[in-house]
Order: C-alpha cells, then structure tokens, then sequence
C-alpha cells in the first residue's frame, strides 16, 4: 500500500491510495466551550436533508455529551478498542491507525453497528463522568464533575476510510473542495463504508437500500454561503471555510487561523489515521488531560492555555476570529482585527461584516422626558 503523509500524527502512513489532496479543502472547527446541546443544527440538517422515509433514524449531524454519549451508542468506544495501544512521542504518534491495525488482506479495522444501536441518540445527555459524593464537589475548577458537548457531522476525511473500503468505488472526494460525496446510481448497499468509518456517519437506508451520508450542504458552499447546520448554530461555536495543510497555512484565513497558527483547535481522534477536516476547540473546564488527550490528541494542554488567554483579553486576534462565527450567513475567506473591531472578507475580498470584539453596555437613565416616565432596568 503507498505511504501517504498525515500531518495531524506527523508521520508517514499506510493508505490504500496515492496522497491527492484537493484544490481546497472544505472544512470548520467547532468551540465544545460555547455549545449548549441546543440540537438546533441537528435539527436544520435533518428538516433538510433526511425527512424521508427510510431516514428516520439518521442524524448526519448529532451533538452528543461526553464522555457516555454516542451515536450509534459506544462507537468511539468500540474503534478505540480495535485500534489497540495508542500512545504519542510528543507530537508524532506512536500507535497503528485503522489502516496500520488492518488484518492481512485488510484495508482497515472496523465494525457494523446493530439496529439497536441507533435506539438512543440522545442517551448518556447531560450525564456527568463520576458520581458526586460528598468530597467532589463542582465549586472546585477545574471540576472534578463534569461533561461536555461534541457535535459531530461526517469529517469529510483527507484520507477517507468509506472511500477506501468501497466495493463499487461509488464514494469520492471532489478535487475542487474536498467533500466526499456518495454516488447514489452507483451504490449497492453493500455498507462496507458503515463498517469502515470510525466516526460512524455514513447511513444506510432500509427503504432504498443505499447509504447516505452529509454532504456538506455542497449546493450552499457552491455559491458562497454556511451549510445549514453551521448558519443555524445558536452559541455561534461554528467557524466555516477552507483549511490548508501546515505549509500552505495563511494567517488571516480563519481555519488556518484556529488550526495552525494559534493552534487551538484539533481533530478528532487523530490516531484514527484519516485526517479528519473538522476541528474542535476543547473543553477548558474538564479536568481529566488523560481524557481529553485521547479524543483530541496532544496538543490539548496548550490549545486550552491559548484560549484561556484569549479570553483573558490579551489576544484580539484570536478572540476576533471566535466573535466573526456565525455572523453572516456567508463563508469569510479573510478577516483582519483593527480597532476594535473584527472584519470577516469574501474570497474576492469584499467586507461581509464587522463586528466589536467587545460589545457595548448600555444603560439607560432611569427617566425618559420624552414621555415623562420611570422605567427601570431589570436584567
Ligand atoms: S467521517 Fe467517515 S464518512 Fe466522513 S469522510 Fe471520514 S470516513 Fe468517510
Ligand atoms: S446549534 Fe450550535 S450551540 Fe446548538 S447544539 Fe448545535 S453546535 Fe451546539
């Protein structure tokens, strides 16, 4: 098999296809530390795109609570179990991807999820990791007690592993922005994809007998705009655009931004091998670093010491990029801080919008002349 060069485990790894990166690459990062489980975007993506019959069941985008949440229930779980020993060497990983865990004649290591499975997508919500007894208590910080939410959709891989494990080659990642899409004429349902994904978001469709999956709201991100379920997001946790490998990194390109320079953002699952395209912010409160180092990789410590001091006030940059998500309905390809003030461009480098870094307090004076009353302020 050719080796191809992931830079997320900062090595070299085996995969059944030559490295063939796309023209650009579609991708978002989702802060976990604004997320209110409001499930508004899996609700967006489901009255879009799977209201019909045989697609009951499927949510291409889910928000689940961690660490007992998952949908299909324990699937992270059960891939880190096949997976084997995974351990870091700074930031170059150590332990065998899916594709490296792969027995002879494999291409990669997985499994089909039952029925029963996807009974409960909200199971394990607003569940803590411990139970409270009386010496834990949540007024220490970081909190003993805790959870957090991870909103999912399909990662629309660099290295997809459904791709791969197609028997019909009906999957495949457009060059022009990297969404991996599946040809529904060509699919048999054979679901080896189903199998073969480790974040599990492919679908079958009992009614048609295909799979199905997210496609990145492609019609909208064809003309400029956010998919549905990143324009629709409540705690505007969602930066979407285009994400470059490190070296072809720009500093005012708001992916790269979170992702290369700062930092502060990270994949999912890293040591899964695929190069996942959606990143996260992690939690700052969560005190266990041996959890969060193995959802989200190594870099944990240091993304959350970014952010703290971003919220600290001491890194407008940083804290301009989080106040521009979600506030436009349009993919910011460029943005600039000055002033006070964030500005989001389009790829032709037109203002979208702006927006201060700090909003302002009003406070209105207890008597209005104009109509000769009191009012007072309540909130
Ligand atoms: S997340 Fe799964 S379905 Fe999506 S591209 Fe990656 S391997 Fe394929
Ligand atoms: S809409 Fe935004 S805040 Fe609400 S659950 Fe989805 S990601 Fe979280």
């Amino acid at each position: 098999m050719p080796n191809v060069y992931n830079w997320q485990l900062g090595r070299e790894m085996t995969y059944r296809f030559e490295e063939a990166r796309p023209q650009r690459q579609a991708g978002a990062v989702f802060d976990t530390n604004k997320c209110i489980a409001c499930q508004t975007c899996t609700m967006a993506c489901k009255t879009t795109w799977t209201s019909g019959k045989g697609q009951e069941y499927m949510f291409w985008n889910n928000v689940e609570t961690k660490p007992w949440g998952s949908y299909p229930v324990a699937w992270d779980a059960q891939v880190l179990d096949l997976l084997g020993p995974q351990s870091w060497d700074g930031d170059v990983y150590a332990g065998k991807t899916i594709f490296e865990a792969a027995e002879q004649g494999e291409y990669h290591i997985g499994y089909l999820p039952e029925d029963i499975d996807y009974a409960g997508p909200n199971r394990g919500e607003d569940e803590i990791n411990t139970i409270l007894t009386e010496d834990k208590y949540y007024l220490r910080f970081p909190h003993d007690a805790w959870f957090f939410y991870l909103p999912r959709i399909c990662n629309h891989c660099t290295y997809p592993a459904c791709l791969q494990a197609c028997p019909r080659t009906a999957i495949y990642k457009r060059p022009e922005d990297g969404i991996v899409l599946i040809d529904q004429v060509r699919c048999r349902g054979y679901r080896e994809c189903l199998k073969a994904c480790p974040y599990k978001k492919v679908y079958y469709n009992h009614v048609t007998r295909i799979s199905e999956k997210c496609v990145l709201c492609y019609p909208a991100v064809e003309r400029g705009f956010l998919t549905r379920c990143m324009r629709t997001c409540i705690g505007k946790i969602r930066t979407f655009g285009f994400v470059s490998p490190p070296d072809k990194a720009r500093e005012d390109n708001p992916v790269d931004f979170l992702v290369h320079v700062r930092k502060v953002a990270l994949p999912l699952f890293p040591q899964f091998g695929t190069e996942p395209n959606i990143y996260y912010i992690p939690p700052i409160h969560v005190s266990s670093m041996a959890f969060l180092t193995m959802v989200f990789g190594p870099g944990v410590e240091r993304a959350i010491q970014t952010y703290r001091n971003a919220m600290e006030g001491n890194d407008p940059e940083l804290l301009g990029v989080l106040v521009l998500n979600v506030s436009t309905d349009r993919i910011i390809h460029r943005f600039r801080v000055a002033d006070g003030l964030a500005y989001g461009y389009d790829d032709q480098g037109e203002e979208l919008v702006r927006v201060p870094l700090k909003e302002p307090t009003i406070v209105r004076p207890a008597f209005d002349p104009s109509l000769s009353v009191y009012r007072y302020n309540v909130t």
